[in-house]
């Protein structure tokens, strides 16, 4: 990436996560050129869109039926919707620390401040913008990730009137947190116990964890998810995946999902063109950012126990997490919110973008295939530098902003 003074950065944070393939990925930029001059929108079906429908259910294990839309935010309110219409029941469950868009149902206790977020085993459903309709808020509840105990007595106690239960299958919002062994698995096993539709919230973890997302990797399948950011290289375009129990509700006409630009051929040519890059390349392009990427996570952690620095690293080699800590894993938002310094961690952020590595102020970082030994090797010596830059700073935290 080159900024307007011309300063060139090494890139983990690829917009919010849908480069996997890089910036202008030449696979895509081309594929996009071609349909440009076919047609922009039909307001029906074409070529593409079959193309794209039939590998999302080759690739993905739930995906009997797709639909496709321009955001995640969006597609998570039509699972929503089709698990209320299939249940007759009203209630989400929801976790802390876990995006799922920005509507008024959704943006609940994503990041609630500690003073407002209530007891840890039933936390309080906060909303995290001014202006979200009450009712939408209350009837999402929230619970702390990764904690069966939790978990059941809430489907003991809430179960029946529970639509569905929504959450990120490895928590990408909040630092990087696997889910604890048996624990998806004991969500799927509670909501089929109690016909609570389960969905899985890939719009991160699509792709970029693989070609069947993390119901492929975990071995655990969802009744709905819901993919974005990485199938299409950076175009607006996301996609509701689910059984065909569900999913005939819509076909039928009984749910109602629309949306204008829908399936537009930019869009489709895209998605096409990147599933398909990533498909057909033989699993070299997932090796490639593997190794790399485990690489980066070595090399930090190498850097930062050489000098004494508690920086933790977790995560999966395609999408990662750093912060400044003295735990030795991070489980759930409040032990994050609670034991990390995220004001340290925004110095560092600024500091690495001093030395030409750009990364989200959150933590966070993401591979793409584009990324080389080179580029590791760079980023690595910007690492230690900016870690060195922090300690020495003397200014107290906070001033920084
Ligand atoms: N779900 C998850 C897990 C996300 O990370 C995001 C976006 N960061 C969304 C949903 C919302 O997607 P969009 O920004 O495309 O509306």
């Amino acid at each position: 990436m080159t900024d307007v003074d011309g300063n060139i950065y090494v890139d983990y944070l690829l917009g919010q996560g849908p480069l996997l393939l890089g910036h202008s990925s030449p696979t895509v930029v081309e594929a996009v050129k071609r349909v440009l001059e076919q047609g922009q929108l039909f307001g029906g079906q074409h070529e593409l869109e079959i193309s794209v429908a039939k590998r999302m259910c080759d690739l993905i294990p739930c995906a009997e039926l797709v639909r496709f839309g321009s955001s995640g935010s969006e597609m998570v309110q039509i699972a929503l919707r089709l698990a209320r219409a299939f249940t007759g029941r009203n209630l989400v469950l929801k976790f802390e620390g876990h995006y799922h868009g920005w509507f008024d149902n959704t943006l609940v206790s994503v990041h609630p401040p500690l003073g407002q977020a209530g007891e840890r085993t039933s936390p309080n459903s906060v909303p995290g913008s001014k202006g979200q309709d009450p009712a939408a808020v209350a009837d999402t509840r929230v619970l702390p990730w990764n904690d069966e105990k939790v978990l059941r007595e809430f489907f003991t106690e809430h179960g029946d009137r529970l639509a569905a239960l929504i959450m990120e299958p490895v928590m990408l919002n909040t630092h990087a947190v696997l889910p604890r062994p048996g624990y998806l698995e004991e969500a799927r096993r509670l909501c089929d116990e109690h016909g609570t539709v389960l969905i899985f919230d890939e719009v991160i973890t699509g792709f970029r964890l693989g070609l069947s997302g993390a119901q492929g990797r975990f071995h655990v399948v969802p009744d709905l998810a819901v993919f974005g950011k990485a199938m299409a290289s950076g175009f607006p375009i996301a996609c509701l995946a689910g059984r065909q129990r569900l999913m005939d509700l819509i076909a039928g006409g009984e749910v109602v999902h629309a949306g204008t630009f829908n399936s537009n051929l930019t869009v489709m040519a895209a998605a096409d063109a990147t599933t398909r890059a990533l498909a057909e390349d033989g699993a070299q392009s997932y090796e490639g950012m593997t190794r790399r990427g485990e690489q980066l996570m070595e090399g930090i952690r190498e850097i930062a126990s050489r000098h004494g620095l508690p920086l933790l690293v977790e995560g999966l080699p395609t999408a990662f997490a750093t912060a400044y800590t003295d735990r030795p894993e991070i489980r759930d938002y409040r032990e994050f919110a609670e034991h990390c310094d995220q004001t340290k961690y925004k110095r560092l952020a600024l500091a690495l973008l001093e030395r030409g590595v750009h990364v989200a102020l959150r933590g966070i970082w993401y591979l793409s295939t584009a990324h080389t030994e080179d580029d590791i090797e760079k980023t690595l010596e910007a690492v230690e530098g900016a870690l060195l830059a922090v300690e020495s700073d003397r200014e107290p935290a906070g001033e920084r902003g």
